[in-house]
């Protein structure tokens, strides 16, 4: 049985004080919701804010980037070490946002999962289509291209060590969601890679999916057998909104 995570993504929204009032929103109407685990990925200046709220809660506090470097001259960048010292359990790796925008291969997104291990965190690992390649019928290549990329690089354990999240670029921000049954296909897919690759942990590991999740779809999702929670953008901003979908997994 493998329990349900659902993880915010606030990406680059937010002040101070509404990062505070919503992680207070989401503490509070989360108390007794023992069945999933709750995670914030919150940008880097808020992680000490989080730190600080979240500490003694049951809710997991995440990044959404790190550097691909253990430190040094690199003027912007912030290292998996920092991460992990302001209390961080998850960073998001490989967002379709920092591949599109900031040029990530999958060789830099190997790079960055291995030095978010190596500082004692999880990555969330996230994979996904374009429209154009879904249209063109290659979504399986696509995903199998990102997932084996990981695994020439760090090996077939690494993939004990991570969260997956499948994100169908064309789902995410645009209000289109993937059907709960494209959604499965796809996550069933990955688990079936993975154990061609020889990994055991096919059957254990979790596969987040992530898409312009609501309130008003996320049980249905989550009901898929091979859909083990969510990656939540626009609707974690709202701590209602977050919290409806936390009591649907
Ligand atoms: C995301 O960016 O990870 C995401 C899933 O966004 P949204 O829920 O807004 O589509």
């Amino acid at each position: 049985m493998r329990q349900p995570l659902i993880a915010g993504n606030w990406k680059m929204n937010n002040t101070r004080a509404g990062a505070e009032s919503l992680i207070q929103g989401v503490i509070e109407g989360s108390t007794g919701m023992t069945k999933t685990e709750i995670a914030v990925c919150v940008p880097f200046v808020f992680l000490e804010l989080g730190q600080r709220l979240l500490s003694g809660t049951p809710i997991r506090l995440g990044a959404q980037n790190v550097s691909t470097e253990a430190s040094g001259a690199y003027t912007g960048e912030i290292s998996a070490a920092m991460l992990r010292e302001f209390g961080c359990r998850y960073v998001i790796c490989g967002h379709s946002e920092r591949r599109q925008y900031y040029g990530e291969t999958d060789a830099v997104v190997a790079k960055k999962l291995a030095m978010v291990v190596s500082s004692g965190m999880t990555p969330i690992l996230c994979v996904g289509e374009t429209l154009e390649q879904r249209e063109q019928g290659v979504t399986e290549t696509v995903i199998a291209r990102q997932i084996d990329a990981i695994i020439e690089a760090n090996g077939i354990d690494s993939i004990g060590q991570i969260e997956i999240a499948y994100e169908p670029v064309w789902a995410i921000g645009t209000g289109k969601t993937a059907t709960p049954e494209q959604a499965q296909e796809v996550h069933a897919f990955i688990r079936r890679r993975i154990a061609a690759h020889g990994g055991a942990i096919a059957e254990k590991m979790r596969i987040l999916y992530g898409g312009s999740v609501k309130p008003s779809n996320a049980a249905d999702l989550l009901a898929m057998p091979d859909i083990d929670g969510g990656l939540i953008g626009g609707a974690s901003l709202v701590a209602e909104e977050f919290l409806a979908i936390c009591r649907a997994g």
